[in-house]
């Protein structure tokens, strides 16, 4: 589709709506006129060029891409309106999109009922769902793995609620055996399971998490920021298909946490929560003398601790699963795409002379170490940082990013590297966008150039 055009038709179609209620004339402290505009605008483009190309496959490195045309012309449209998603007075037909959305993304995980509404991001779905957590367990405490998101022991502490780590095995997901030795202190309220971990992609075993958790009268909650769309994939054939397990649990869990800004193609301000029992709404209820003139079954804002909220990002989710929906057709070939572009990378790595797999990517999260003669975890350390600045001073720029593995991680996957850090960091890069399935022997190629370049010139 064509941006451009569009982008225009989106003004032009909320212009004519607007002239439906007759025209208004700006008032003058509001006036601009066009040169000024002019210059500031030149100035402010300018000072957008001060960013890293997110849209390219050369941008390997953090959760980042561009979003979907129809998501930012969705977004646009919306927002000239500007809905505020609280309640049904503040923009109905983003509050309707909002929930056709919400509904799409509870099928998807196969919730037979859910409540649940968007946020402003990944970090506020898991305060909700943990905030919903403590409600229901009082003094209990949260459990989450080791390799699960920082925002989940801060969110704790906001909340005055204990949580504890626990383990992860040799592939970063949560161990079983190690969540059921904490389960016995009978204090375990809520365990997280993270279906896709932010550094690693790596999937915790969300079935056998939930069979322990139920065993113990614990209740589990999802943490699928990152990874939740790739329940599309759970079973599927080929390369790209991902074991069922974990992802079809998801159903029986509590809640789940989805960041459409992450794989859903949305620009930033879009993740989601849901709950699959919709009489938690009781520990949302408040008493607005302001907000509610008519009565909707629940206004999103009695269903959510935000108050304002963006209608335009739920436009923009809404215009966008229109056209590639929540399905194995829809966003699952965009999802395959990304998983087969890090299977492909992963072979070409393992036949390397010069790079080294940290372990397989289980996702679109690739993970590896330069080859340089390095034996041990300082001199790997040393050598990542070389690539990292030769990537970015390049004639043409790899953007990558690094992860962060600790002495016992290290031990697990590279025995041969001898562990004299506390921590040592490899390289790690998000293969986030489809166009990598035809990008990685050439991303691979760019790669290898610079760990020679590297490796060439020495300590
Ligand atoms: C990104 C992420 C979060 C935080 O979400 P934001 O949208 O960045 O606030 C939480 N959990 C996981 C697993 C994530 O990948």
């Amino acid at each position: 589709m064509d941006l451009q055009r569009w982008a225009a038709e989106a003004v032009r179609a909320v212009n004519a709506w607007a002239a439906t209620h007759g025209t208004v004339d700006e008032h003058p402290s509001m006036t601009v006129d066009d040169d000024r505009f002019a210059a500031a605008f030149h100035e402010f483009t300018h000072r957008l060029g001060d960013n890293y190309p997110f849209f390219h496959p050369s941008y390997a490195g953090h959760m980042m891409r561009a979003p979907h045309p129809a998501a930012a012309v969705g977004h646009l449209a919306a927002m000239l309106i500007n809905p505020n998603n609280h309640s049904f007075e503040g923009g109905p037909a983003t509050g309707r999109m909002e929930q056709e959305s919400v509904a799409q993304l509870a099928a998807m995980f196969g919730f037979d009922t859910h409540l649940g509404h968007l946020t402003s991001s990944g970090t506020i779905a898991n305060l909700e769902a943990l905030y919903i957590a403590r409600e229901l367990s009082p003094g209990k405490t949260i459990l989450f793995s080791e390799e699960a998101h920082f925002t989940h022991s801060r969110m704790c502490r906001v909340l005055g609620v204990q949580s504890q780590t626990v383990p992860v095995d040799s592939h970063g997901r949560m161990d079983v055996d190690a969540l059921e030795r904490r389960m016995r202190t009978g204090q375990v309220g809520t365990v997280v399971a993270t279906a896709g971990t932010t550094g690693l992609g790596a999937v915790d075993p969300v079935h056998d998490i939930l069979e322990v958790a139920q065993r113990y009268g614990a209740r589990v909650h999802v943490d699928a920021a990152y990874g939740g769309f790739y329940t599309l994939l759970a079973g599927a054939s080929g390369p790209a298909g991902l074991a069922p397990e974990p992802w079809q649990a998801i159903a029986r869990c509590d809640s789940v946490v989805i960041d459409p800004h992450k794989h859903g193609l949305q620009p930033y301000g879009c993740g989601a929560v849901l709950f699959r029992e919709p009489s938690v709404s009781r520990f949302y209820v408040h008493d607005s003398p302001y907000t509610y003139c008519t009565p909707a079954a629940l206004h999103l804002g009695e269903i959510s601790l935000e108050c304002s909220k963006s209608g335009a990002a739920a436009a923009a989710l809404w215009l966008t699963l229109r056209l590639l929906p929540a399905t194995r057709d829809g966003l699952g070939k965009v999802l395959a795409a990304c998983r087969t572009a890090a299977v492909s990378w992963a072979s070409l790595i393992e036949s390397s002379a010069l790079l080294r797999l940290y372990q397989q990517p289980e996702l679109d999260i690739v993970t590896w170490l330069p080859v340089t003669g390095e034996t041990t975890m300082s001199g790997v350390d040393a050598a990542v940082e070389k690539v990292f600045a030769e990537a970015r001073n390049a004639a043409h720029p790899v953007y990558l990013s690094t992860f962060k593995a600790t002495r016992a991680a290290f031990a697990a996957r590279h025995p041969d590297l001898g562990g004299d850090l506390a921590e040592a960091r490899v390289v790690r890069s998000v293969l986030m966008k489809p166009e990598f399935e035809h990008y990685v022997t050439d991303l691979h190629m760019r790669v290898e150039a610079l760990v020679r370049a590297v490796g060439a010139a020495g300590p």
